[in-house]
């Protein structure tokens, strides 16, 4: 065993919806920490594949609108024809709708809650049953938000979705823990991304985040890959259920 409690040499890590943004800096980090990844996107992850290529790990693209639930099966399967199998699942993929509380319609709150909440959970599901039945570790990192501590505006589905993430990542790491299954979560704060860019298009918004955070800047894909790591690594053999801020101090204020 490597003396290095980070190392993910021989690993492989699911992670969806990485073709761009917080997704694909985990997987490029963890790639970079010997870990083989299964990108799983709607989108063609050409860049990530690039990226991770380069440093040398492996690499398979699956294709899935995580919208339903239809893809997990085929998600496993292709992950065991080409790796043997995942130790590591990073549920990333996620999407906001933003409007009027009075307003919010019933489409953006499902399209919402399907990816966020339901394949997030119905994925951690099927790859636990594959740990389990092979009893093999396996560590599930579960992305969810600010918005898991606080109530936010204009976001209702988001904000249901990302505070219902925090309350099964403490469920399923109740169940799952003596298993040999870790189960935690990252709230980013407010990050550079497509997730933000309408915030930051927004003068005014944009300026009251700033000056809300701590370090005075908004965070990168880079910023979250130590806890990434840290969480997908041996290191966090003993941290079941807990959501770890990386928010460069906004939940501290
Ligand atoms: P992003 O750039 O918009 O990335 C979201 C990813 O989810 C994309 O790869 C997207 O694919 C994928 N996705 C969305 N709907 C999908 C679907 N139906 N099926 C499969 N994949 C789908 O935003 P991001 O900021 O990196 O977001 C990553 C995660 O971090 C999300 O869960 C988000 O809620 C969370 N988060 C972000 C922030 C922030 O400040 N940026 C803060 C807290 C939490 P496409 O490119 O094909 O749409």
């Amino acid at each position: 065993m490597s003396t290095n409690l980070f190392d993910l040499s021989g690993k492989t890590a699911i992670i969806t919806g990485c073709n761009t943004g917080l997704g694909q800096g985990m997987a490029v980090g963890l790639a970079e920490a010997g870990c083989n990844i299964v990108a799983v996107n709607r989108s063609e992850p050409s860049e990530t594949q690039r990226r991770v290529e380069a440093s040398g790990q492996g690499f398979l693209a699956v294709h899935a609108d995580l919208t339903s639930t239809a893809p997990i099966d085929d998600i496993l399967y292709q992950t065991e024809q080409r790796f043997g199998g995942a130790d590591i699942l990073i549920n990333n993929a996620g999407l906001i709708r933003r409007a009027d509380a009075l307003d919010f319609t019933e489409q953006d709150w499902d399209d919402v809650i399907n990816v966020n909440l339901k394949s997030l959970f119905f994925l951690s599901q099927a790859f636990g049953r594959a740990c389990v039945d092979k009893q093999r570790r396996g560590k599930i990192i579960n992305i969810a938000s600010l918005l898991s501590f606080q109530g936010g505006i204009r976001v209702p589905s988001y904000t249901a979705s990302k505070s219902g993430v925090l309350g099964l990542t403490r469920l399923m790491a109740n169940e799952w823990a003596s298993l040999g299954l870790n189960v935690n979560a990252i709230a980013p704060g407010y990050m550079a991304t497509n997730n933000t860019q309408a915030l930051r298009d927004d003068p005014q918004r944009s300026r009251e985040i700033l000056g809300r955070i701590p370090t005075g800047r908004w965070g990168t894909p880079e910023d979250l890959v130590g806890a990434a790591v840290f969480l997908a690594s041996r290191a966090s053999d003993y941290v079941n259920g807990h959501t770890l801020a990386v928010d460069g101090g906004w939940l501290g204020r």
